[in-house]
Order: structure tokens, then C-alpha cells, then sequence
């Protein structure tokens, strides 16, 4: 066990040319937090999510990583060709971790497909795949993004779960970037809700969802 990591991000503005998408973004993760990103498609999630793990440089403003940064990125990005031991071998890189191991005892699934490739597998495998992956690099912060997509909801939670698992259990910090408010809300303390690159909403889940406009938007309800 170890204690989790940090993020802390101040005045965040990102641009691809001329288009802001994200304009003073202001959000952070405390060691051992759980914290939910939440927004509609184009507000900006990725875009955190990218310039957080170093993909894309911040215009102006700071981020700062405390501890090592792991990314599950929206739409996994497997190797598809490659077996799953070898995408997860991949992913002990930074940390030099070769052995899967542990990742194996932390998703049994993953050690019945060790063997398979990558592109064979359903979305949920996949997703643990890159899941486990992510481990791999022995992070302190993870950054999950849309954890839920493309996945029937049983599989989602299962996925949650062990999150949630290794949230408690190990400290790990995480920031769970969703569009599945329910979700979110079912397994964070505190959410940020981003809207066209802003921060719109932030607080404690429950205070979210009482919320109208929250709640309108995001948990279909009134
Ligand atoms: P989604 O949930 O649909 O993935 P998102 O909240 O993650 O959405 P981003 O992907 O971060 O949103 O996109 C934020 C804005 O930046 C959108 O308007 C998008 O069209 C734009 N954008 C994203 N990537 C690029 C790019 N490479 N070049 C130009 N504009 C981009």
C-alpha cells in the first residue's frame, strides 16, 4: 500500500488553433480521493485528460502531477495484434515492470486471455486490458477516460468496482472522466461538471445531483 497521488490544476487554458477548449479550468484531486469529471461530448474532457498525462501542452496556466500518472484513454488503444500479456508488458515501460503478475491477481479475467490478441476481444475485455495496463506502470494517480463507453452496464460495473477496489483498498487516486452520471455519482465523493471548457458545477456527488440543472443534464430527471 502506498499513498496516492495528487493533481492539481490552476488557470488551465488549451487550444487546438484558434478554438479554446478549455478556458481557465480550475479542478483538484487530493491523495486517496475518487473524484468524477463529469460534461457532454466536446466540453472538454479529453482534453484534460491529455494534457494531464503530457499529450498536449497547456497554453497557459499549470498542472502538476504529484506521483506517477497513468491513463486508460477514451477508446483504449490497444495493440490489437499484439497478445494481451505483450499490451500489458507495454505498459510497465516507465515503471520497468515486466511481470503481469500482479495485474493477473488484480483481474483474474486477464490471466484466462493472456494468451489472445488484443482485437479479438469484446469491449469489455478490452477495457480491462487497458485497465490493466495502466496498472502496469504502478500509478499513483489513474485517469480513467469513459470508462463506461461502448460497455453493457453489468460490464461497467464490474469495472467499477475494481476501481473502487483499488481506490480504498490501496489509496490509489483517481479521476473517473464520465459521461455516465450515475456512475460517477454511484462511486466518487466529489464531481466537477465541465461545459465548453469551463467549470460549471463542482462539489460533493450528492449536492450535484440535488441540483436541478445537474440533474436535467445529467441524471435525466428533473
Ligand atoms: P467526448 O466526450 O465527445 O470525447 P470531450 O469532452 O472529451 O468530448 P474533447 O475531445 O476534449 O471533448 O474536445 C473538446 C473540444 O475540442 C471539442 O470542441 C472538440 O471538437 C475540440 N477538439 C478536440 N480535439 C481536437 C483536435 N485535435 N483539433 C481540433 N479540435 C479538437
Amino acid at each position: 500500500s502506498r499513498t496516492g497521488g495528487t493533481i492539481e490544476v490552476t488557470d488551465l487554458v488549451v487550444t487546438y488553433g484558434s478554438a479554446t477548449a478549455l478556458d481557465h479550468v480550475r479542478l483538484s484531486v487530493r491523495s486517496g480521493e475518487m473524484v468524477a469529471l463529469l460534461g457532454p461530448n466536446g466540453a472538454g474532457k479529453s482534453t484534460l485528460a491529455d494534457t494531464l498525462s503530457g499529450i498536449l501542452t497547456p497554453r497557459s496556466g499549470t498542472v502538476e502531477v504529484g506521483g506517477r500518472l497513468a491513463h486508460i484513454p477514451e477508446g483504449r488503444q490497444l495493440f490489437p495484434d499484439l497478445t494481451v500479456e505483450d499490451n500489458l508488458s507495454l505498459g510497465g515501460w516507465r515503471s520497468r515492470e515486466r511481470d503481469p503478475a500482479f495485474v493477473f491477481d488484480l483481474l483474474p479475467r486477464l490471466a484466462e486471455l493472456r494468451k489472445r490478441r488484443a482485437g479479438v476481444l469484446s469491449g469489455g475485455e478490452q477495457q480491462m486490458v487497458a485497465f490493466g495496463r495502466a496498472m502496469m506502470s504502478r500509478p499513483d494517480v489513474l485517469v480513467v477516460d469513459e470508462l463506461s463507453l461502448g460497455l453493457a452496464p453489468m460490464v461497467t460495473r464490474d469495472l467499477a468496482a475494481h476501481l473502487v477496489a483499488l481506490n480504498r483498498e490501496q489509496g490509489l487516486t483517481v479521476l473517473l472522466i464520465e459521461q455516465n452520471a450515475r456512475l460517477a455519482f454511484g462511486v466518487c465523493e466529489r464531481a466537477y461538471v465541465l461545459e465548453a471548457g469551463r467549470v460549471v458545477a463542482e462539489g460533493p456527488c450528492a449536492e450535484l445531483a440535488e441540483s436541478p440543472r445537474v440533474a436535467s443534464a445529467y441524471l435525466g430527471g428533473s
